[in-house]
């Protein structure tokens, strides 16, 4: 017996299309996103720049949060929970350099 669900319709010229497939083959219709790769070295390198470059990281996390993957969607959560850190560093870093120089300030 086939497998029907593995077959599905292109949305522009109705051709029968794979389920496995990104664009129709018939008319080139975008029929699906590429999922977004999940490997352990795909997800230190978002998380580098979500953390070096904070806001950055957002356009990832969208990206990943938009997935149906729940793996892909917990690398989103991760990547909105690094930049919020790497702010609260940021933030925390700069007062506390403000404040040392003002200590400088007060000693001359
Ligand atoms: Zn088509």
């Amino acid at each position: 017996m086939e497998n029907i669900s593995s077959e599905t319709a292109c949305p522009t010229c109705h051709a029968s299309t794979s389920v496995t497939e990104n664009f129709c083959s018939q008319c080139g219709t975008k029929l699906k996103e590429p999922p977004l790769s999940t490997s352990t070295a795909r997800q230190i390198f978002i998380y580098l720049i979500s953390f070096i470059f904070a806001p950055l990281g957002l356009i990832y996390a969208f990206k990943y949060l938009k997935q149906s993957n729940p793996k892909a969607r917990r690398i989103g959560i991760t990547v909105i929970i690094l930049t919020i850190l790497a702010i609260a560093l940021m933030i925390w870093v700069t007062k506390a350099f403000t404040n040392w120089q003002y200590q400088l300030i007060d000693t001359f």
